[in-house]
């Protein structure tokens, strides 16, 4: 009994001495995650704050947060690598050429470009209103991995604005396309601030960039548009060059996309023939797909 006592006062004792020795193993990697962390913390205090933020993955472990290769960011020129079950009807584009961006005169008026003039060998996607959405288009958008400006229609997309949420990226940008998509050559000045401004407005307000560019449904403006848009800080607006419809690309001249052409299509049923399609003509001229707001300022 006494040998038993003695037994289980030995194996209390034992017993305490592991867990303790336990305590100490499990404490010993929070100690040196603690001190890691404070080595982290303290060793980088000249990286720029929003490098630092970038990085700042909620419940990474804190030796992540030093580590690594240079931040990517939006400017990096890389070639595509389409990626997906869309991979192999996906083109691969080489890295963009650094942008030579387009000032935008000043002046009453907003600018108003149907293709951007430049020399380097770039076309632009753009895609209209915003009616039909497709359930693809996001993982299209981003196995393609290309830049693409959205004008959206408010009418067309308040149903669902997080649709276009998801579509977001720092390749994909969202400009204005008026509320209510009239035709507004010939409308008046209070009419057209209304649908440009009031677009450019709401689309700020849903998706956190009001926008600087603008279409007018249809392609038609007049002075009064393009004066009603600077008004409301609208640097620019765009007409087209070529169009996507249903798999086929129509040009307005010529039978290639030509560097600095842009291209329009809708948020229609044909959404991934349609973005394929431009995609292809675009790689067949030997360009690469751009971003707008690179290229104008
Ligand atoms: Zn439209």
């Amino acid at each position: 009994m006494s040998q038993s006592r003695d037994s289980d006062a030995g194996s209390e004792q034992g017993l305490w001495r592991r867990l303790r020795s336990r305590w100490y193993v499990r404490i010993a990697p929070v100690v040196v995650a603690v001190l890691v962390a404070v080595v982290v913390v303290s060793g980088v205090p000249w990286a720029p704050v929003d490098r630092i933020m970038a990085r700042a993955v909620p419940s990474a472990p804190a030796q992540s947060g030093a580590s690594g290769s240079p931040e990517p960011t939006a400017a990096t020129p890389t070639p595509t690598q389409p990626t997906g079950r869309y991979a192999a009807r996906l083109p691969r584009f080489p890295a963009p050429p650094a942008p030579q961006p387009v000032t935008v005169p000043d002046g009453p008026s907003a600018a108003w470009y149907s293709r951007i003039p430049t020399t380097q060998p770039v076309a632009f996607i753009t895609i209209d209103d915003g009616w039909v959405k497709h359930p693809e288009a996001r993982e299209l958008l981003a196995a393609a991995g290309v830049p693409v400006t959205l004008f959206l229609t408010i009418d067309s997309i308040k149903d669902n604005p997080g649709y276009f949420r998801q579509l977001q990226s720092d390749r994909v940008t969202i400009e204005a396309h008026t509320i209510s998509h009239p035709s507004l050559r010939g409308k008046s000045y209070d009419l057209q601030r209304r649908e440009l401004c009031g677009s450019a407005d709401k689309l700020g307000d849903w998706y956190g960039r009001r926008p600087v560019f603008f279409r007018p449904p249809f392609g038609n403006k007049d002075a009064t548009t393009l004066r009603a848009a600077r008004d409301c800080g609208m640097k620019a607006g765009f007409f087209w060059t070529e169009t996507v419809h249903e798999g086929k690309v129509r040009y307005q001249r010529g039978k290639t996309v030509q560097a600095g052409d842009i291209l329009l299509m809708h948020f229609r049923p044909a959404f991934v023939e349609d973005f394929i399609a431009a995609l292809v003509a675009i790689h067949k001229a030997g360009l690469t797909p751009a971003l707008l707001s690179d290229y104008v300022r």
